[in-house]
Protein backbone atom coordinates (compact mmCIF):
# COMPACT_ATOMS: atom_id res chain seq x y z
CA UNK A 1 0.00 0.00 0.00
CA UNK A 2 1.37 3.38 -1.02
CA UNK A 3 2.24 5.04 1.86
CA UNK A 4 1.04 9.04 2.17
CA UNK A 5 3.89 10.65 0.91
CA UNK A 6 3.92 13.94 -1.53
CA UNK A 7 5.56 12.64 -5.05
CA UNK A 8 3.83 16.05 -7.10
CA UNK A 9 6.76 17.53 -8.84
CA UNK A 10 7.07 21.30 -7.62
CA UNK A 11 6.09 23.99 -9.33
CA UNK A 12 8.91 25.41 -11.68
CA UNK A 13 10.27 28.86 -11.56
CA UNK A 14 10.88 29.77 -14.68
CA UNK A 15 13.16 29.08 -16.73
CA UNK A 16 16.18 28.06 -15.26
CA UNK A 17 16.64 24.59 -13.88
CA UNK A 18 17.09 23.59 -10.12
CA UNK A 19 18.93 20.72 -8.92
CA UNK A 20 18.17 18.98 -5.73
CA UNK A 21 20.46 19.89 -3.18
CA UNK A 22 23.92 20.37 -1.72
CA UNK A 23 25.41 17.87 1.37
CA UNK A 24 28.16 17.98 3.14
CA UNK A 25 29.58 16.03 6.13
CA UNK A 26 33.24 17.14 8.45
CA UNK A 27 35.09 14.61 11.08
CA UNK A 28 37.71 16.71 12.71
CA UNK A 29 37.86 16.50 16.77
CA UNK A 30 38.99 19.46 18.54
CA UNK A 31 38.04 21.64 15.43
CA UNK A 32 34.51 23.65 15.05
CA UNK A 33 32.80 20.82 12.11
CA UNK A 34 29.69 23.18 13.04
CA UNK A 35 31.11 26.25 11.50
CA UNK A 36 33.47 24.60 9.14
CA UNK A 37 30.01 22.92 7.35
CA UNK A 38 27.85 26.63 7.88
CA UNK A 39 31.39 27.58 5.68
CA UNK A 40 31.21 24.40 2.98
CA UNK A 41 27.07 24.79 2.45
CA UNK A 42 28.13 28.73 1.88
CA UNK A 43 29.81 27.30 -0.71
CA UNK A 44 27.08 24.94 -2.20
CA UNK A 45 24.02 27.65 -2.09
CA UNK A 46 23.66 27.60 -5.57
CA UNK A 47 22.71 23.60 -5.30
CA UNK A 48 19.10 24.99 -3.18
CA UNK A 49 18.16 27.66 -1.60
CA UNK A 50 14.73 26.93 0.05
CA UNK A 51 16.22 26.10 3.65
CA UNK A 52 19.36 24.49 4.96
CA UNK A 53 20.29 22.84 7.49
CA UNK A 54 23.38 21.22 10.17
CA UNK A 55 23.63 17.74 12.74
CA UNK A 56 26.69 18.53 14.70
CA UNK A 57 27.60 14.83 17.09
CA UNK A 58 29.86 14.91 20.09
CA UNK A 59 30.13 11.34 20.90
CA UNK A 60 27.12 11.08 23.39
CA UNK A 61 24.11 13.33 20.92
CA UNK A 62 22.82 14.55 18.12
CA UNK A 63 22.35 18.05 17.75
CA UNK A 64 20.82 20.26 14.51
CA UNK A 65 19.10 23.13 13.04
CA UNK A 66 17.47 23.61 10.48
CA UNK A 67 15.04 26.39 8.65
CA UNK A 68 13.79 27.98 5.51
CA UNK A 69 15.49 30.05 4.18
CA UNK A 70 19.22 30.96 2.73
CA UNK A 71 22.26 29.77 4.68
CA UNK A 72 23.09 33.17 6.13
CA UNK A 73 19.31 33.85 7.00
CA UNK A 74 19.58 30.71 9.06
CA UNK A 75 22.64 30.38 11.14
CA UNK A 76 23.76 33.35 13.66
CA UNK A 77 26.49 32.67 16.02
CA UNK A 78 24.45 32.02 18.85
CA UNK A 79 23.23 28.99 16.73
CA UNK A 80 26.35 27.75 15.38
CA UNK A 81 27.95 28.23 18.79
CA UNK A 82 25.47 25.55 20.64
CA UNK A 83 26.06 23.17 17.96
CA UNK A 84 29.58 21.64 19.31
CA UNK A 85 31.31 18.53 18.54
CA UNK A 86 33.65 16.48 16.58
CA UNK A 87 30.73 14.88 13.54
CA UNK A 88 28.41 17.01 11.32
CA UNK A 89 26.25 16.76 8.45
CA UNK A 90 24.69 19.89 6.28
CA UNK A 91 21.79 19.96 3.87
CA UNK A 92 20.83 23.00 1.61
CA UNK A 93 17.41 22.13 -0.03
CA UNK A 94 16.01 22.55 -3.47
CA UNK A 95 12.57 20.72 -3.44
CA UNK A 96 11.98 18.14 -6.52
CA UNK A 97 9.89 15.68 -4.52
CA UNK A 98 8.09 16.49 -1.61
CA UNK A 99 6.80 20.60 -0.91
CA UNK A 100 8.80 23.19 0.35
CA UNK A 101 8.14 23.47 3.92
CA UNK A 102 10.06 22.78 7.54
CA UNK A 103 9.47 19.12 7.79
CA UNK A 104 11.13 18.43 4.62
CA UNK A 105 14.24 20.39 5.42
CA UNK A 106 17.09 18.45 5.71
CA UNK A 107 18.94 16.79 8.17
CA UNK A 108 16.50 15.04 9.74
CA UNK A 109 17.24 13.28 12.58
CA UNK A 110 15.93 9.54 13.21
CA UNK A 111 15.92 6.32 15.37
CA UNK A 112 17.50 3.11 14.29
CA UNK A 113 18.69 -0.17 16.76
CA UNK A 114 21.94 0.99 16.09
CA UNK A 115 20.82 4.57 17.58
CA UNK A 116 19.99 8.49 16.63
CA UNK A 117 21.43 9.10 13.52
CA UNK A 118 21.14 12.61 10.81
CA UNK A 119 20.24 12.10 7.47
CA UNK A 120 21.45 14.51 4.47
CA UNK A 121 20.18 13.08 0.67
CA UNK A 122 20.77 15.12 -2.54
CA UNK A 123 18.85 12.94 -5.94
CA UNK A 124 15.71 11.65 -6.65
CA UNK A 125 14.26 7.77 -6.06
CA UNK A 126 12.85 6.55 -8.55
CA UNK A 127 11.10 4.22 -6.50
CA UNK A 128 9.49 5.25 -3.70
CA UNK A 129 5.98 4.15 -3.79
CA UNK A 130 8.05 0.19 -3.78
CA UNK A 131 10.35 1.36 -0.64
CA UNK A 132 7.55 3.22 1.15
CA UNK A 133 5.20 -0.08 0.10
CA UNK A 134 7.78 -2.06 2.14
CA UNK A 135 7.71 -0.39 5.65
CA UNK A 136 5.91 -1.57 8.66
CA UNK A 137 2.40 -0.54 8.71
CA UNK A 138 3.36 1.53 12.50
CA UNK A 139 5.96 3.61 11.10
CA UNK A 140 4.56 7.10 11.21
CA UNK A 141 6.40 9.53 8.38
CA UNK A 142 7.02 12.82 9.89
CA UNK A 143 7.79 14.71 6.75
CA UNK A 144 6.30 14.07 2.73
CA UNK A 145 9.53 13.60 0.98
CA UNK A 146 11.48 10.35 -0.60
CA UNK A 147 14.57 11.57 1.38
CA UNK A 148 12.58 10.01 4.71
CA UNK A 149 11.53 6.77 2.81
CA UNK A 150 15.33 6.36 1.94
CA UNK A 151 16.31 7.39 5.39
CA UNK A 152 13.72 4.78 6.82
CA UNK A 153 14.71 1.93 4.79
CA UNK A 154 18.24 2.32 5.75
CA UNK A 155 17.36 2.55 9.60
CA UNK A 156 15.20 -0.57 8.98
CA UNK A 157 17.44 -2.70 6.44
CA UNK A 158 18.68 -6.18 8.14
CA UNK A 159 22.44 -4.96 8.98
CA UNK A 160 24.89 -5.07 12.31
CA UNK A 161 26.61 -1.70 10.90
CA UNK A 162 25.66 1.41 9.05
CA UNK A 163 27.67 -0.13 5.81
CA UNK A 164 25.74 -3.04 6.00
CA UNK A 165 22.24 -1.56 6.77
CA UNK A 166 23.20 0.96 3.72
CA UNK A 167 24.16 -1.69 1.71
CA UNK A 168 21.29 -3.66 1.82
CA UNK A 169 19.20 -0.46 1.48
CA UNK A 170 21.33 -0.08 -1.75
CA UNK A 171 19.89 -3.41 -3.41
CA UNK A 172 16.50 -2.33 -3.68
CA UNK A 173 16.53 1.41 -3.68
CA UNK A 174 16.56 3.20 -7.14
CA UNK A 175 17.81 6.48 -8.68
CA UNK A 176 19.53 9.07 -7.52
CA UNK A 177 20.66 9.23 -4.17
CA UNK A 178 24.23 11.09 -2.85
CA UNK A 179 23.96 11.25 0.81
CA UNK A 180 25.50 12.15 4.28
CA UNK A 181 25.33 10.60 7.70
CA UNK A 182 26.03 11.22 11.04
CA UNK A 183 25.69 9.35 14.16
CA UNK A 184 27.07 11.02 17.38
CA UNK A 185 30.27 9.70 16.41
CA UNK A 186 31.13 9.00 12.79
CA UNK A 187 30.22 10.58 9.33
CA UNK A 188 28.72 8.08 6.50
CA UNK A 189 29.00 8.78 3.00
CA UNK A 190 27.56 6.85 0.52
CA UNK A 191 26.86 7.36 -3.81
CA UNK A 192 23.99 5.47 -5.09
CA UNK A 193 25.43 2.14 -7.76
CA UNK A 194 24.87 5.22 -10.80
CA UNK A 195 26.46 7.52 -8.97
CA UNK A 196 24.11 10.30 -10.71
CA UNK A 197 25.09 12.96 -7.86
CA UNK A 198 27.95 14.24 -7.31
CA UNK A 199 30.68 13.30 -3.98
CA UNK A 200 33.71 14.35 -2.98
CA UNK A 201 35.99 13.51 0.09
CA UNK A 202 39.08 15.55 1.03
CA UNK A 203 41.30 16.08 3.93
CA UNK A 204 40.93 18.94 6.68
CA UNK A 205 43.95 19.54 8.58
CA UNK A 206 46.35 16.98 9.98
CA UNK A 207 43.38 14.38 11.12
CA UNK A 208 40.18 15.80 9.54
CA UNK A 209 38.20 14.57 6.68
CA UNK A 210 35.69 16.41 4.73
CA UNK A 211 32.77 15.30 2.51
CA UNK A 212 30.98 17.50 -0.41
CA UNK A 213 28.72 17.62 -3.30
CA UNK A 214 31.45 19.63 -4.56
CA UNK A 215 35.11 19.79 -4.31
CA UNK A 216 34.48 24.20 -4.27
CA UNK A 217 33.41 23.39 -0.98
CA UNK A 218 36.65 21.64 0.43
CA UNK A 219 38.23 24.55 -1.02
CA UNK A 220 36.12 27.13 0.54
CA UNK A 221 37.56 25.94 4.02
CA UNK A 222 41.59 24.61 3.09
CA UNK A 223 40.37 21.08 2.76
CA UNK A 224 42.31 19.23 0.49
CA UNK A 225 41.00 17.50 -2.66
CA UNK A 226 41.74 13.92 -2.74
CA UNK A 227 38.87 12.01 -4.99
CA UNK A 228 34.99 11.56 -6.47
CA UNK A 229 33.42 8.45 -4.19
CA UNK A 230 32.57 5.57 -6.62
CA UNK A 231 29.46 4.78 -7.44
CA UNK A 232 28.39 2.51 -5.05
CA UNK A 233 30.56 3.18 -2.49
CA UNK A 234 29.99 3.35 0.85
CA UNK A 235 32.59 5.83 3.26
CA UNK A 236 33.08 5.58 7.04
CA UNK A 237 34.76 8.41 8.82
CA UNK A 238 35.29 7.61 12.94
CA UNK A 239 38.34 7.37 15.53
CA UNK A 240 39.77 4.61 13.23
CA UNK A 241 39.78 6.33 10.63
CA UNK A 242 38.38 5.73 7.13
CA UNK A 243 37.12 2.86 5.71
CA UNK A 244 35.51 2.34 1.87
CA UNK A 245 33.28 -0.42 1.29
CA UNK A 246 31.61 -1.09 -2.11
CA UNK A 247 28.17 -2.19 -3.05
CA UNK A 248 27.93 -5.60 -5.46
CA UNK A 249 25.06 -3.94 -7.04
CA UNK A 250 26.88 -2.83 -10.33
CA UNK A 251 24.40 -0.59 -12.89
CA UNK A 252 25.77 1.56 -15.82
CA UNK A 253 27.98 4.97 -14.91
CA UNK A 254 25.35 7.79 -15.26
CA UNK A 255 26.94 10.90 -13.79
CA UNK A 256 23.77 13.36 -14.63
CA UNK A 257 25.44 15.81 -17.62
CA UNK A 258 23.82 18.97 -16.33
CA UNK A 259 26.59 19.26 -13.55
CA UNK A 260 29.07 20.11 -16.32
CA UNK A 261 26.91 21.96 -18.21
CA UNK A 262 24.88 24.20 -15.17
CA UNK A 263 24.37 23.01 -11.94
CA UNK A 264 28.41 22.54 -10.43
CA UNK A 265 30.10 25.82 -9.86
CA UNK A 266 32.65 26.70 -12.02
CA UNK A 267 35.73 26.94 -9.50
CA UNK A 268 35.07 22.59 -8.88
CA UNK A 269 36.74 20.12 -10.37
CA UNK A 270 34.16 16.88 -10.98
CA UNK A 271 36.66 14.06 -11.86
CA UNK A 272 39.77 15.76 -12.65
CA UNK A 273 38.07 18.24 -15.01
CA UNK A 274 37.79 21.45 -14.30
CA UNK A 275 34.23 22.78 -14.83
CA UNK A 276 35.20 25.83 -15.80
CA UNK A 277 37.54 24.64 -18.80
CA UNK A 278 34.86 21.76 -19.20
CA UNK A 279 32.50 24.85 -20.07
CA UNK A 280 35.18 26.91 -22.03
CA UNK A 281 35.41 24.01 -24.61
CA UNK A 282 31.70 23.69 -24.89
CA UNK A 283 31.72 27.24 -25.97
CA UNK A 284 34.59 26.60 -28.51
CA UNK A 285 33.02 23.63 -29.65
CA UNK A 286 29.80 25.61 -30.46
CA UNK A 287 31.50 28.01 -32.52
CA UNK A 288 32.41 25.55 -34.24
CA UNK A 289 29.41 23.28 -35.13
CA UNK A 290 27.34 26.59 -35.23
CA UNK A 291 29.12 29.53 -36.73
CA UNK A 292 27.80 33.03 -37.33
CA UNK A 293 28.45 36.21 -39.42
CA UNK A 294 28.05 38.64 -36.48
CA UNK A 295 30.22 41.37 -34.66
CA UNK A 296 30.08 40.33 -30.66
CA UNK A 297 29.42 37.49 -28.39
CA UNK A 298 27.72 37.96 -25.12
CA UNK A 299 26.90 34.68 -22.61
CA UNK A 300 23.90 35.00 -20.29
CA UNK A 301 25.29 35.60 -16.56
CA UNK A 302 26.37 33.62 -14.85
CA UNK A 303 26.51 29.76 -15.72
CA UNK A 304 27.20 30.63 -19.38
CA UNK A 305 30.08 33.28 -19.28
CA UNK A 306 32.66 30.28 -19.29
CA UNK A 307 30.90 28.87 -22.80
CA UNK A 308 30.95 32.43 -24.11
CA UNK A 309 34.56 33.54 -23.66
CA UNK A 310 35.25 29.83 -25.45
CA UNK A 311 32.68 30.83 -27.82
CA UNK A 312 34.71 34.26 -28.54
CA UNK A 313 38.07 32.51 -28.75
CA UNK A 314 37.30 30.09 -31.21
CA UNK A 315 35.34 32.67 -33.39
CA UNK A 316 37.61 35.13 -33.09
CA UNK A 317 34.42 37.75 -32.57
CA UNK A 318 35.25 40.06 -29.15
CA UNK A 319 33.84 38.79 -25.92
CA UNK A 320 31.21 42.23 -23.91
CA UNK A 321 29.52 42.02 -21.17
CA UNK A 322 25.80 42.34 -22.16
CA UNK A 323 23.88 41.32 -19.27
CA UNK A 324 24.57 42.67 -16.22
CA UNK A 325 22.41 40.00 -13.50
CA UNK A 326 21.00 41.10 -9.73
CA UNK A 327 22.08 38.01 -8.22
CA UNK A 328 20.15 38.54 -5.11
CA UNK A 329 16.81 37.32 -6.61
CA UNK A 330 16.07 34.22 -5.05
CA UNK A 331 13.25 31.50 -5.95
CA UNK A 332 10.47 33.55 -3.43
CA UNK A 333 10.54 37.10 -5.02
CA UNK A 334 7.61 38.81 -5.34
CA UNK A 335 7.61 39.12 -9.77
CA UNK A 336 6.56 42.03 -11.10
CA UNK A 337 2.70 42.28 -12.62
CA UNK A 338 2.46 42.06 -16.44
CA UNK A 339 1.52 45.67 -15.99
CA UNK A 340 4.75 46.57 -14.64
CA UNK A 341 6.66 44.67 -16.29
CA UNK A 342 5.02 46.79 -19.67
CA UNK A 343 6.63 49.54 -17.63
CA UNK A 344 9.85 48.36 -17.87
CA UNK A 345 10.40 46.89 -14.41
CA UNK A 346 13.16 44.24 -15.00
CA UNK A 347 14.27 42.65 -12.37
CA UNK A 348 16.90 40.13 -13.38
CA UNK A 349 18.89 41.35 -15.67
CA UNK A 350 20.13 45.13 -17.55
CA UNK A 351 21.86 45.27 -20.01
CA UNK A 352 24.89 47.33 -21.19
CA UNK A 353 24.07 49.33 -24.01
CA UNK A 354 26.58 50.58 -24.93
CA UNK A 355 27.98 47.04 -25.81
CA UNK A 356 24.89 46.14 -27.78
CA UNK A 357 23.59 49.09 -29.59
CA UNK A 358 24.21 48.69 -33.73
CA UNK A 359 25.99 45.25 -32.85
CA UNK A 360 24.75 41.45 -34.60
CA UNK A 361 24.86 40.17 -31.35
CA UNK A 362 25.79 36.35 -30.18
CA UNK A 363 24.05 35.14 -26.82
CA UNK A 364 25.32 32.37 -25.32
CA UNK A 365 23.12 30.61 -22.96
CA UNK A 366 23.56 27.11 -21.11
CA UNK A 367 20.09 25.43 -21.74
CA UNK A 368 16.63 26.62 -22.58
CA UNK A 369 14.29 24.49 -20.80
CA UNK A 370 10.64 25.97 -20.91
CA UNK A 371 11.36 28.78 -23.47
CA UNK A 372 10.22 31.60 -20.88
CA UNK A 373 13.16 33.59 -20.11
CA UNK A 374 14.90 33.34 -23.21
CA UNK A 375 12.41 35.48 -25.05
CA UNK A 376 12.82 38.11 -22.74
CA UNK A 377 16.72 37.74 -23.00
CA UNK A 378 16.13 38.10 -26.79
CA UNK A 379 14.18 40.96 -26.08
CA UNK A 380 16.60 43.06 -23.68
CA UNK A 381 19.25 42.70 -25.93
CA UNK A 382 17.03 43.90 -28.95
CA UNK A 383 15.65 46.97 -27.22
CA UNK A 384 19.14 47.69 -25.93
CA UNK A 385 19.81 48.99 -30.01
CA UNK A 386 21.61 45.21 -31.40
CA UNK A 387 20.35 44.73 -35.09
CA UNK A 388 20.88 40.93 -34.82
CA UNK A 389 20.34 38.38 -32.32
CA UNK A 390 21.91 35.08 -32.43
CA UNK A 391 21.37 32.08 -29.75
CA UNK A 392 24.13 29.51 -29.22
CA UNK A 393 23.50 27.21 -26.34
CA UNK A 394 26.17 25.24 -24.95
CA UNK A 395 23.84 21.95 -24.35
CA UNK A 396 21.97 20.21 -26.97
CA UNK A 397 17.74 20.45 -27.23
CA UNK A 398 16.00 19.02 -23.90
CA UNK A 399 13.59 16.73 -25.42
CA UNK A 400 12.71 14.26 -22.35
CA UNK A 401 11.83 14.67 -18.56
CA UNK A 402 14.22 14.16 -15.83
CA UNK A 403 13.51 11.63 -13.35
CA UNK A 404 16.19 12.20 -11.11
CA UNK A 405 15.90 15.45 -8.71
CA UNK A 406 15.92 17.96 -11.65
CA UNK A 407 12.64 20.18 -11.78
CA UNK A 408 11.13 19.37 -15.85
CA UNK A 409 9.31 17.07 -15.21
CA UNK A 410 6.89 16.26 -18.09
CA UNK A 411 6.78 16.75 -22.15
CA UNK A 412 4.67 19.59 -21.64
CA UNK A 413 6.68 22.02 -20.04
CA UNK A 414 9.83 21.34 -22.23
CA UNK A 415 9.86 23.88 -25.77
CA UNK A 416 12.02 21.76 -27.70
CA UNK A 417 10.04 18.31 -26.45
CA UNK A 418 8.04 18.31 -29.98
CA UNK A 419 9.42 21.29 -32.08
CA UNK A 420 12.25 21.68 -34.74
CA UNK A 421 14.78 24.16 -34.28
CA UNK A 422 13.61 26.70 -36.31
CA UNK A 423 10.16 26.26 -34.75
CA UNK A 424 11.73 27.13 -31.67
CA UNK A 425 13.96 29.90 -32.89
CA UNK A 426 11.04 31.41 -34.16
CA UNK A 427 9.08 31.01 -30.81
CA UNK A 428 11.85 32.84 -29.19
CA UNK A 429 11.90 35.23 -31.49
CA UNK A 430 15.71 35.42 -32.39
CA UNK A 431 17.61 35.79 -35.67
CA UNK A 432 19.40 32.21 -35.67
CA UNK A 433 19.74 29.27 -33.18
CA UNK A 434 22.79 26.36 -32.64
CA UNK A 435 22.66 23.63 -30.01
CA UNK A 436 25.88 22.04 -29.14
CA UNK A 437 25.63 18.50 -30.16
CA UNK A 438 25.50 15.53 -27.90
CA UNK A 439 28.90 14.33 -29.49
CA UNK A 440 31.11 17.47 -28.68
CA UNK A 441 29.13 17.76 -25.21
CA UNK A 442 30.60 14.94 -24.42
CA UNK A 443 33.96 15.25 -25.76
CA UNK A 444 34.21 18.82 -24.06
CA UNK A 445 34.01 17.14 -20.79
CA UNK A 446 37.24 14.69 -21.28
CA UNK A 447 34.75 11.66 -20.26
CA UNK A 448 33.88 8.70 -22.11
CA UNK A 449 29.94 8.97 -23.35
CA UNK A 450 29.31 5.53 -20.97
CA UNK A 451 30.04 8.01 -17.95
CA UNK A 452 26.86 10.25 -18.16
CA UNK A 453 23.04 10.02 -17.73
CA UNK A 454 22.43 11.83 -20.94
CA UNK A 455 18.20 10.88 -20.14
CA UNK A 456 16.83 14.44 -21.22
CA UNK A 457 18.89 14.58 -24.32
CA UNK A 458 18.21 11.18 -25.52
CA UNK A 459 15.89 9.22 -23.53
CA UNK A 460 18.10 7.04 -22.35
CA UNK A 461 17.98 6.52 -18.29
CA UNK A 462 19.70 4.97 -15.71
CA UNK A 463 16.39 4.43 -14.03
CA UNK A 464 12.90 6.06 -14.08
CA UNK A 465 9.37 5.40 -12.13
CA UNK A 466 8.38 2.26 -12.62
CA UNK A 467 11.28 0.93 -14.62
CA UNK A 468 13.25 -2.23 -13.52
CA UNK A 469 16.73 -2.12 -12.76
CA UNK A 470 18.94 -1.07 -15.73
CA UNK A 471 19.13 1.06 -18.60
CA UNK A 472 15.28 2.20 -19.11
CA UNK A 473 14.02 3.62 -22.57
CA UNK A 474 12.10 6.60 -22.08
CA UNK A 475 8.44 5.16 -23.87
CA UNK A 476 6.30 7.96 -23.74
CA UNK A 477 5.35 10.54 -26.45
CA UNK A 478 5.50 14.26 -25.88
CA UNK A 479 2.21 14.27 -24.33
CA UNK A 480 0.72 17.73 -24.92
CA UNK A 481 2.35 20.99 -27.09
CA UNK A 482 3.52 23.70 -24.41
S1 LIG B 1 17.80 13.20 -17.15
FE1 LIG B 1 19.09 15.02 -17.63
S2 LIG B 1 18.93 16.40 -15.84
FE2 LIG B 1 18.16 14.35 -15.22
S3 LIG B 1 19.94 13.29 -14.30
FE3 LIG B 1 19.89 12.71 -16.48
S4 LIG B 1 21.20 14.25 -17.53
FE4 LIG B 1 20.71 15.06 -15.49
Amino acid sequence: MARAYDQEAVQPAGDVLHEACGITGLYSPGDDVARLAYFGLYALQHRGQESAGLAVGDGERIQSHREMGLINGIFNEEILGGLSGHVAIGHTRYSTTGSSIIVNAQPFELDSDLGRFAFGHNGNLTNTDDLAARLPEDVRLAATSDSEILALTIALAPGESWPEKIKAAMRIAEGAYSVVMCTTDAVYAFRDPWGVRPLCIGTYGDHGYMIASESCALATVGAHYLRELDAGEVVCIDARGVRTEHTEVVKPASLCMFEYIYFARPDSVLSGRSIYMARYEMGRALAREHPVDADVVMAVPDSAIPGGIGFSAESGLPYVEGLIKNRYIGRTFISPDQKLRAQGVQLKFNPIVENLRGQRVVVVDDSIVRGTTTPRIVKLVRDAGAREVHLRITSPPIVHPCYLGVDMATYAELIAANRTVPEICERLGADSLGYLSIENLVASTGRDRTDFCLGCLNGRYPSQPGSSNGIAQADRQPALKA
